[in-house]
């Protein structure tokens, strides 16, 4: 905090497209697209046109009780789109009973995983005793579950409410609340640059590709599994943000991991909470064949995982407005249906809950992701990024490039050939992005890990300026440091 008190402010004035203006008339590339949330670029003229159009009408009213025109449109659009899968013809008829129906609206990616957390708590209270799990082999015994347990991944970052705090795994962000925190499992994922079990040399390249192990990380994942099962209290839910952990330092699965370590959680009788917060809204999945331009626009459908909860926030309104759902099944919202004196009910709900202008925006957005021109320049962005990366390469300082679709982790190290990291102190992300913002390029690390996240709308040579700026950085800060390559 000192050294951001120390520095002058940064004061966003205007955004068009990929650029933010400052006070003073500066100009910088937004390449981590405003924390993740943009897709389409600032001031897009659909989107406002949409928010005007809305603004005439209302801008907010209670859903306690009420629905509104926007709302449930956009409830139908987000339950169309999250069942299509990446064009596996059996999938349909496997998941038809875990088919996502309903959707619970809040205001950020924090609050959309507390509603998941606690349906999935209150379900597997509810359920447990006379049904485990419905796809679950173990359906119909009995064990009563006083503690619904959760299991997630070492590294997660869900959120920073407390009961997202709970299942994430992050200490530095998370180790001073423990005495606030319900207890949760995590289990390794699969940061195969730093692996213990990849016995593969450090390359040029992603290291999922030159990977040298035989996922004894799945492995890990069914011991876990079986260990809790045997204490007598399988785990309710397995939380995961699905194809790249985002907050965790930008870590890619290896193809099939997700759906290795799904199938054992569904085995085990265990929900799936997909937190799609990062990943959601076509961020990973623009190198699949667009057909008709239904390109998938959610990660798990990338590996045809269907989830019991999917959590959406972040770009769902273009990054616009705050607002989040949390989609889920018939099943889990039937165990919330009694008579008033039952109070079976879902206690739970934000003042902001199905906002009419966050709503609209969001109707808007989904259009565009969903227009051919989106699909089509999101493949081509995503090109773009790859081949620019490339050169990095050569950089000593650069020990892992991961790119899933339009996100991309670049990794410093002190020494590519040892990956050896740099230490916290050395505060070698945040010298980075300083110096890339000083050739108009605006991003945040995560430690040592350069995030690069541009919106849709960016031009080839924007893209270029972003990793040009980037290439210099790194060359800059660490020119004293160039011989160890
Ligand atoms: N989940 C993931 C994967 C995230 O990346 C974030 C935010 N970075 C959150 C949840 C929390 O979202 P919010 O900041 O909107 O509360």
């Amino acid at each position: 905090m000192r050294d951001w008190l120390k520095r002058e402010p940064l004061v966003i004035a205007e955004g068009r497209g990929a650029v933010l203006r400052d006070l003073r008339g500066r100009e910088y590339l937004d390449a981590n697209a405003s924390i993740w949330t943009n897709l389409h670029g600032h001031n897009h003229p659909k989107i406002n046109a949409a928010i005007r159009r809305q603004l005439k009408k209302i801008a907010h009213s209670s859903a306690l009780g009420f629905a509104n025109e926007p709302a449930s449109l956009l409830a139908s659009k987000l339950i169309a789109a999250s069942n299509k899968s990446a064009g596996n013809a059996n999938l349909k008829s496997q998941i038809s009973n875990l088919k996502l129906k309903k959707v619970f609206f809040s205001d950020d990616g924090s609050t959309a995983m507390e509603v998941a957390l606690k349906l999935a708590y209150e379900f597997t209270r509810r359920t447990r005793g006379r049904t485990v799990g419905r796809a679950s082999p173990r359906a119909g015994s009995s064990v009563a579950s006083p503690h619904p347990k959760f299991l997630s991944l070492d590294g997660a970052y869900h959120g920073d409410t407390v009961g997202a705090v709970s299942a994430g795994h992050i200490d530095l962000f998370h180790k001073a609340y423990s005495g606030l925190l319900f207890k949760t499992d995590k289990v390794m994922s699969p940061y195969c640059y730093r692996c213990p079990f990849n016995r593969a040399k450090p390359e040029r390249a992603d290291a999922r590709d030159y990977r040298k192990c035989r996922f004894e990380c799945v492995g890990l994942v069914e011991k876990k599994f079986a260990a809790q099962k045997k204490k007598g209290n399988p785990y309710a839910a397995f939380v995961f943000e699905p194809l790249m952990q985002g907050s965790a330092g930008m870590i890619p699965q290896p193809k099939t991991w997700l759906k290795q370590v799904s199938d054992i959680a569904r085995g085990h009788g265990a929900l799936l909470i997909a937190d799609e917060v990062m990943t959601g809204f076509g961020r990973t999945n623009s190198q699949l064949k667009i057909k008709n331009s239904k390109l998938p626009l959610f990660a798990c459908q990338q590996e045809n995982v269907q989830p019991d909860f999917l959590c959406l926030a972040k770009g769902m309104t273009g990054g616009y407005l705050p607002m989040a759902a949390t989609l889920t099944t018939q099943n889990i919202f039937d165990a919330f249906l009694g008579d008033y004196e039952e109070f079976k009910t879902f206690f739970h709900g934000h003042s902001f809950t199905g906002n009419q202008l966050g709503a609209s925006a969001a109707l808007a957005s989904l259009e565009i992701l969903q227009s051919p021109a989106s699909a089509l320049a999101r493949k081509n962005l995503e090109n773009v990024l790859r081949n620019e990366l490339q050169s990095l390469w050569p950089l000593p300082h650069v020990g892992d490039i991961r790119q899933v679709g339009l996100i991309a982790g670049i990794e410093l190290v002190r020494n590519w050939r040892t990956r050896e990291p740099y230490e916290l102190r050395d505060r070698a992300g945040i010298r980075v992005c300083e110096t890339m913002a000083k050739r108009g390029v605006l991003t945040r690390p995560i430690g040592n890990v350069i995030v690069l996240m541009p919106p849709y709308c960016t031009t080839t040579a924007q893209m270029q300026k972003m990793i040009r700026a980037l290439r210099e950085a790194v060359s800059e800060v660490f020119i004293e440091t160039r011989s160890t390559r």
